[in-house]
């Protein structure tokens, strides 16, 4: 079966091209042949249906149906969407419905070997790994068992990467790592360097895990101690200004490492009796406890304009609906997963931890004609995600009425306090909906656009063109549309220096490009102010940044209270994700 544009529009769908290619790739069964054995429609029930059982389990009376109802209308109208792991498995065999995981990884052989084929299990089902590599002893340590040599966290990366290089092959998409090192550790050095010096780590972000103590000593030029993760004795000091230029410079060469705040992280830790975070998932956006998971859900917010043309709003009332629907769904998603290890299982029920977001946000400033690199942005950003934050919590407390509160509470920080009450540890996280937007046609995460067209390579060799619809229509609107100035946008990416196009649309559809690192980042810290976990965004530099440019940003996300850092200089990394049509 081929799906044809007839298929979506009898089935009530309203899928684009490209959503449709990425469906018809890994999302929607297919037979052993191949071929494919439901419509995008059916896909979506299959979720719903799958998701919405989990009801029978708190009320017996249930009805699943209706429910089942509730959930697809939500889904098939783009206003929400699971991650990824839960479109491809819901109600299939693997059954494994999270996107993201950390797995701890000890220091022995056993330990480390556990960790890899733990990490090849969660691969196999969509979901990614993160892992610090912290607690390993660093490099040229004495193995006491053998009286050999220790090769240090880097070389064992090697592994983890060439295992999920393989599984790559045969898995529901590519398996995605991040690698954690404390800047503490002895071989902080190496590891800042090791994506630039070994191809054979393309599998893994790295980030370099910063401690308060850290910044105090780059902040007063001082030295600081690293230490041997076994007994956590000094071995040695490095010039903390030095470690934090090398770690800027090679992020100004080519995005790696990033930096992720650790204290600051703990410091929002819900369950600090439970143990300490040290990990996020690949993408930065969900700090986690080793052996934790967490099913993340978007609601795409371009869905959410109240219909007055003429002063566009937010349809709070809409949202808040959507909210409480997507925090059911994504409480129902925790009992109906089977996680891959009754470890992982026993923590994720324990903690309950959900990450319900939003995509579209680049979107809906379009729709309402804010530009995003504004002080009004700042402010729907705010207004917005408090929102989320804030019914999502409302949510999470009402389900803890009927379904009572998460089994770790009494072990939590919100223990005692009845406003407190919550079914979820945390409620919300920003993911970058890499795949989800393009499934919703939206703009990703809370991103800018990267440009009005351009070409997006998917599932590693697919390319595709895309024109942003709010574009298109506000062109064919003001009469300046043409296929010509089309094609002419998709070359250059941006319509800053096109003169045909009014200085009022030019300011409004400003793209990741035409917006100042400083502006991306003020962007993050607004979402980050009323997001439980933590929010996934890229900063953008222009080619010609500086060393210096990179080194600002990463001091302002300290400033304003971001739990890390990701940046990315254009043209800097081989395979980039997203490119202009023509080069420039
Ligand atoms: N992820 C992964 N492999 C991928 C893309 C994503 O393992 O190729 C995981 C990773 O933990 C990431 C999370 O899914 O942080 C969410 O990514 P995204 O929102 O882009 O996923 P989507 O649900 O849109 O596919």
């Amino acid at each position: 079966m081929r799906l044809t544009r007839d298929m979506f529009v009898r089935n009530g769908l309203d899928l684009c091209a490209n959503a449709k290619t990425v469906l018809e790739r890994r999302y929607l069964k297919k037979d052993s042949d191949g071929k494919l054995r439901e419509t995008p429609a059916q896909m979506f029930h299959r979720v719903a249906r799958h998701i919405a059982r989990a009801e029978t389990a708190y009320d017996e009376n249930a009805d699943v149906r209706k429910v089942a109802e509730q959930f697809y209308t939500l889904l098939a109208d783009f206003r929400f969407l699971p991650n990824s792991p839960t479109l491809m498995n819901a109600g299939r065999r693997l059954g494994q419905l999270a996107a993201c995981f950390v797995l701890p990884i000890e220091d022995s052989m056993e330990g480390i070997f556990d960790s890899l084929k733990n990490a090849a299990i969660i691969h196999k089902s969509g979901g990614g790994t993160g892992f610090s590599f912290s607690r390993l002893r660093p490099k040229n340590s004495m193995v006491g068992t053998t009286g050999g040599i220790a090769s240090g966290p880097i070389s064992f990366m090697k592994i983890f990467n060439t295992a999920t290089e393989q599984v790559k092959q045969g898995g529901t998409r590519r398996g995605a790592n991040m690698a954690i090192l404390r800047v503490d550790h002895p071989d902080i050095m190496e590891f800042i360097h090791c994506k630039a010096a070994n191809a054979e780590l393309n599998n893994f972000n790295i980030s370099v895990g910063i401690t308060e103590a850290f910044m105090e000593a780059v902040r007063d030029d001082r030295t600081y101690d690293l230490t041997d993760p076994r007994d956590r004795r000094p071995v040695g000091t490095l010039n903390a200004r030095e470690v934090y230029a090398a770690l800027v410079e090679q992020a100004w060469k080519n995005g790696d490492p990033g930096i992720v705040f650790l204290d600051r992280i703990n410091r929002d830790n819900p369950t600090p009796g439970l143990g300490e975070m040290e990990s996020t998932n690949p993408c930065g956006e969900q700090p986690l406890l080793p052996m934790e998971a967490c099913n993340l859900g978007s609601i795409n917010l371009a869905k959410f304009v109240a219909a007055d043309p003429g002063s566009p709003g937010i349809d709070f009332d809409a949202l808040k609906e959507t909210v409480w629907t997507a925090v059911r769904f994504l409480d129902n998603t925790i009992d109906m997963s089977r996680y891959p290890l009754e470890a992982i299982d026993r923590m994720v029920k324990g903690n309950r931890k959900i990450g319900l977001g939003i995509m579209g946000f680049a979107d809906l400033l379009f729709q309402l004609n804010v530009p995003y690199n504004s002080d009004k942005a700042l402010s729907v950003a705010e207004e917005i995600m408090g929102f989320v934050q804030d019914e999502s919590h409302k949510a999470s407390l009402a389900l803890a009425e009927q379904r009572g509160v998460f089994p770790n509470y009494e072990k939590s920080r919100f223990a005692g306090d009845s406003r407190r009450a919550y079914r979820n540890a945390t409620t919300t996280t920003i993911a970058p909906t890499g795949t989800l937007s393009i499934i919703s046609n939206c703009s990703s995460g809370i991103e800018p656009l990267f440009a009005l067209s351009f070409v997006r390579t998917v599932m590693d060799n697919d390319k595709l063109a895309e024109v942003n619809p709010h574009f298109e229509a506000v062109a064919k609107r003001e009469g300046f549309y043409s296929e010509a100035l089309m094609e002419a946008i998709a070359g250059a990416g941006t319509i800053a220096h096109m003169d045909d196009i009014p200085e009022a649309v030019k300011q409004v559809f400003v793209t990741a490009h035409d917006i100042s690192p400083e502006w991306h980042l003020r962007m993050q810290a607004a979402f980050q102010k009323h997001t439980d976990n933590a929010v996934s965004k890229t900063v953008n530099l222009a080619r010609d940044a500086t060393v210096e440019d990179v080194r600002k940003i990463y001091d302002l996300a300290w400033e304003l209270g971001c739990k890390g850092v990701t940046i990315y200089r254009d043209g800097s990394k081989e395979n980039q994700v997203l490119s202009f049509s023509t080069a420039k």
